[in-house]
């Protein structure tokens, strides 16, 4: 239903309206990962890695509607509070997944498109970020039930048929962000047990720095997305401090660069507040994007700059519906219709 109403707004032109709408405002886009043609069999339950055939046609719809800018040249006009060239918009992917390096930046390239990417150090040092732990464990559990104590409850949460995972997937995921890494952890060693070993997940690889160096060689900008990828507004600010410093100081040791940008990892209003913040600017940032949806005015704090995530774009109507928000000015609609 949700999708036959954007497919509607966007063959009624409402798109259009919309970037006109936000013509002066500067577009961040969020893409996670790009998958090629060759992974065929990944597990992507959240859609988060775009099809390259799929992400290359959204390369060649930006080309021609918008202005792209390299996330530099976007935040010199936000440091200088200068009106941003009409249609701006920059690319931003997250995480430091293998295929932004091997699939996405080939294709960015052949564009002369410069993108940031945020990393997070521990995947790139080989720790799995959690998020893809327990997805790959929740694919492979043959239970028809998970009972689980969280913070003193007992919640059971049931597999089996793909709505029910992907129904678990949402629940037990938005329950375990609400908790500190400590408590997460031996919940997804459990989770990890039930599911047993694991066949390998090569849409799951981290780049490695050496392709974050040559990243930078093709002129693309490498950003910090803390070490082990925390929700940080339920961590201690000491251990935000250390993420946030830690991040930084080892990519700008391995790749002799400065390291001045920064992404919250999972990013919505819920996951920084005002303290972490600060702390934000403490370690040295100057720029910092979340999830929130929306675009950016020249008078918005940099260190809480919203972004549109590209997941789920498999067809042109989303992506367009995406990115000149028109899909999240719809989520809105809904949700206050039905509260
Ligand atoms: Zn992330």
């Amino acid at each position: 239903m949700a999708k036959l109403i954007l497919i509607l707004a966007y063959w009624l032109g409402i798109p259009t309206l919309f970037r006109y709408w936000h013509r002066n405002r500067l577009t961040i886009l969020l893409y996670h990962g790009v998958r090629s043609k060759q992974d065929t069999h990944s597990t992507d339950l959240r859609g988060k890695h775009i099809p390259a055939s799929i992400f290359e046609k959204h390369i060649h719809y930006l080309k021609k509607h918008y202005h792209l800018l390299s996330w530099s040249e976007a935040f010199s006009y936000l440091q200088n509070k200068q009106p941003f060239p009409p249609h701006s918009l920059c690319i931003t992917f997250d995480d430091g997944y293998a295929n932004q390096a091997h699939v996405a930046a080939p294709i960015l390239n052949r564009y002369n498109i410069k993108t940031i990417f945020y990393v997070t150090t521990g995947f790139l040092d080989g720790e799995p970020l959690w998020t893809d732990r327990f997805e790959r464990a929740l694919t492979a559990i043959r239970e028809p039930i998970f009972e689980v104590i969280i913070r003193g409850q007992k919640k059971s949460y049931a597999f089996g048929a793909q709505k029910n995972l992907e129904e678990t997937d949402d629940k037990l995921k938005r329950v375990l962000k609400t908790l500190t890494a400590e408590e997460r952890k031996p919940i997804l060693m459990e989770l990890e047990r039930l599911a047993g070993p694991l066949s390998p997940a090569p849409l799951l690889e981290p780049m490695s720095w050496d392709d974050a160096r040559q990243l930078t060689h093709d002129g693309h900008e490498i950003g910090a997305h803390t070490v082990t990828h925390p929700i940080l507004s339920r961590e201690s600010d000491e251990t935000c401090r250390e993420e946030l410093q830690k991040s930084k100081e080892v990519i700008e040791k391995r790749l002799k660069v400065p390291c001045l940008h920064f992404a919250y990892p999972n990013g919505n209003a819920a996951d920084f507040h005002q303290t972490t913040i600060a702390l934000v600017r403490e370690a040295g940032y100057t720029s910092a994007v979340t999830t929130i949806p929306g675009t950016v005015g020249m008078m918005d704090d940099p260190l809480r700059l919203r972004r549109l995530a590209i997941d789920y774009c498999f067809d042109q109507a989303m992506f367009v519906c995406t990115i000149t928000g028109v899909r999240y000015w719809l989520s809105n609609v809904k949700q206050s219709f039905f509260l």
